[in-house]
């Protein structure tokens, strides 16, 4: 006879079981499914980088969200992807009143309401010419003239009715400044999610396609956090919540799951995770060759995320996770 007592095997015979005793899980509410947004009408253009993403004016944006909402993701996130036409030194058709966030935003929230959550995009670069996330002063982006301009932007899409806005910029100071204004403008409703730990990370290439954001020249290592740092994001999100953030997000996340965990210890809001283009690029990649299995994977990753602790999953794997039934 064995002498063995404690055998965790027991709960892993089969997959009840296995249910029964799981630790993490995924609600299909925690998705929120990111878009891009073009000019034009009846626009949709698949993003060759990212398989299954397209770009899309707003009618085809309305649709797209509508079949979603029939799948269970009742959260979106808009970037806008404006012609280089609109695009000039300081960005600022990103607030004008016809700006296309904000057209996406009246569009989305006349035809479903408090339905779904309309989350926003918040940063300049794929609005300005030469595609910095700022102002720009010789070599260098100017943090404290950017911030009026993030605050402008926010508060078009907040105006038009956006749910939550998230600044992705990492200026300092900037979670204060758009508070600010939208306290003063009335709108003390509007939440933000703030990207307070953003990496200057590889993993981004596939989304400069999609939003063509990438900058002229240089980088955005003077802005967005340097990769070898941990104990740095504590402090970023710290000072977010300080200005008044009602979310915080980790981006990238696979990489980045112990900054996951160490802001879940932190701190008591909700977190989200943004499991950026070049993580799903690379599962659609290797899925596409046949050598991964792409179900299997997308579930790990998703599981993982929850493990580390996050609470809202920002992944351009949701809408074929429920439609595929994997969820
Ligand atoms: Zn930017």
């Amino acid at each position: 006879m064995s002498d063995l007592i404690t055998r965790p095997r027991r709960l892993r015979h089969h997959p009840v079981i296995r249910d029964l005793v799981a630790e993490a899980r995924i609600d299909r509410d925690m998705l929120v499914q990111p878009h891009f947004v073009v000019p034009g009408s009846w626009v949709s253009h698949p993003i060759s980088a990212m398989p299954g993403i397209d770009h899309q004016s707003v009618d085809r944006l309305v649709s797209t969200v509508g079949s979603d909402l029939e799948l269970g993701i009742r959260s979106v996130l808009l970037f806008g992807v404006p012609d280089d036409s609109e695009k000039s030194p300081d960005g600022r058709s990103a607030w004008a009143d016809d700006a296309l966030v904000v057209n996406a935003v009246t569009a989305l929230k006349r035809e479903f309401g408090d339905h779904i959550v309309v989350m926003t995009d918040v940063c300049l670069c794929a609005y300005t010419d030469h595609g910095h996330c700022g102002v720009v002063r010789g070599d260098r982006i100017d943090n404290d003239a950017t911030l009026p301009l993030l605050a402008q932007m926010a508060l078009a899409h907040a105006k038009a009715g956006a749910d939550v806005v998230a600044p992705s910029d990492m200026m300092d100071g900037r979670v204060g400044a758009i508070r600010e204004l939208l306290d003063e403008e009335d709108l003390a409703d509007t939440a933000i999610m703030s990207y307070s730990v953003k990496y200057a990370s590889a993993y981004y290439g596939p989304f400069r396609e999609a939003a063509h954001s990438a900058p002229s020249s240089g980088d955005r290592r003077s802005h967005q956090m340097d990769v070898r740092n941990r104990r740095e994001a504590l402090l970023e999100a710290e000072l977010d919540l300080e200005e008044g953030a009602d979310i915080l997000m980790v981006k990238p996340a696979l990489a980045y799951l112990d900054v996951v965990r160490d802001l879940r210890e932190a701190f008591t809001q909700p977190l989200a995770v943004y499991n950026v283009s070049g993580e799903y690029s690379m599962v659609k990649a290797a899925a596409e060759r046949g050598w991964v299995d792409e179900r299997a994977l997308v579930l790990e990753n998703l599981h993982a995320f929850r493990r580390a602790g996050a609470d809202i999953l920002i992944t351009y794997h949701g809408r074929q996770a429920l439609a595929e039934g994997w969820l």
